[in-house]
């Protein structure tokens, strides 16, 4: 006899948990209950649902499963940074970081199992996409490391960004469930605030982020404000110019009144010139933005070089003077490969050699 596939429970809504049960013959609350326990309260095994009876607990068991995500070779940085692989049921695996600072515990989360973008100075970009995460295997990143930020440092929690492996806006559907299981009050009731979701910058879904009005922060990967230098090192640039991207922005900002965050990588002789810096000015005329600076983190293609920190400051210092919120952010967790676009890259490598 062929085993019964069964349904992932966190793929069904409120709504059809009620009427799962109706349909049993039990009553919906019973629906209600089983979606506090797993959303709410983040549970993960049937039977540790204790409000229900044995029969309940059967029935959910010959008919769903969980599929939750598994915590796997956890480092911890010098600098306190922790990064874990996460496997995923069908053995997959992504990548999610905890940044501790002074006043902040901040979660790196993946969306997608691997990329499709190629970005040429990032690690991720070299895997090929494999799929998309599911709003649970979302949801379930930001629980195990807000765990960590418990149990490491007695602090709960504060932000979120979607810069680890994947492209978010190419998940859509998946990360916008997810963020709405992590800020509901029927989930884990964070503050949509304190999210960012970060992009690559595809103009037809940031567009459509503002027509859902969405609560969290959007943060842009520019890196280069000149197509001919972005086409270089992001070829999603080819379909989504600048100029596409920058209305897509322009129009976002009108509807939810959120002032971008441009990331901006520095490359040695590459983006860190005093006209790169003004093509970037440029560019942030139009649309109300702060940039952040980034190191930028070998991965091991010996493309790029990190630009020396004399110009990264010069650079960062005629954007500041000409009215731009400017700030240089040094990178965190890089002796265990866990800075941005480092994750995956070691494991890649392993399988690439296989
Ligand atoms: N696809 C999304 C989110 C993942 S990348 C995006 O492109 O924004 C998260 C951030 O890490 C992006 O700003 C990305 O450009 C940056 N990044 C990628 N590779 C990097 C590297 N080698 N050094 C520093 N930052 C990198």
């Amino acid at each position: 006899m062929l085993a019964k596939i069964k349904t992932d429970i966190r793929h069904l809504t409120l709504h059809e948990l009620k009427e799962a049960f109706i349909a049993k013959g039990d009553k919906a609350f019973r629906g209600q209950q089983v979606y506090e326990w797993l959303w709410k309260k983040s549970c993960i095994h049937f039977d540790e649902m204790s409000n229900l009876n044995s029969e309940t607990h059967q029935w959910l068991d010959e008919n769903f499963v969980i599929n939750a995500i598994k915590v796997e070779d956890k480092q911890i940085s010098s600098d306190g940074t922790i990064k874990s692989g996460f496997r995923l049921h069908d053995g997959f695996l992504v990548e999610g970081v905890l940044i501790p600072a002074d006043n902040r515990m901040t979660a790196c989360v993946s969306s997608q199992v691997g990329c499709s973008l190629t970005c040429k100075f990032c690690a991720t970009g070299t895997m090929t996409h494999e799929r998309n995460l599911t709003p649970g295997e979302i949801y379930d990143q930001v629980v195990l490391i807000k765990e960590w930020a418990q149990t490491h440092y007695q602090k709960p929690l504060t932000n979120i960004v979607f810069m680890g492996m994947g492209e978010p806006l190419l998940n859509y559907n998946n990360v916008l469930k997810g963020i709405e299981k992590i800020t509901s009050p029927e989930g884990l009731g964070m503050s949509s605030d304190r999210i960012t979701v970060s992009t690559a910058g595809i103009a037809k879904m940031i567009k459509r982020l503002a027509d859902d009005n969405v609560k969290f922060n959007l943060a842009l990967s520019l890196h280069a404000a000149n197509d001919i230098k972005r086409n270089q090192i992001m070829p999603i640039n080819e379909s989504n110019n600048l100029q596409a991207v920058g209305e897509a922005l322009t129009y976002f900002y009108a509807k939810t009144k959120k002032r971008i965050t441009f990331e901006y990588i520095a490359f040695n002789n590459f983006n860190e010139s005093l006209k790169d810096a003004k093509e970037l000015l440029a560019f942030c005329k139009n649309i109300p933005a702060k940039v952040n600076i980034i190191e930028y983190n070998p991965t091991g293609n010996g493309q790029f070089t990190k630009a020396d920190s004399e110009k990264i400051d010069s650079f960062c210092a005629f954007l500041e003077r000409n009215g731009i919120v400017a700030r240089v952010r040094r990178s965190r967790g890089k002796d265990i490969d866990a800075a941005c676009g480092q994750l995956a890259n070691k494991k890649h490598e392993e399988a690439m050699v296989d």
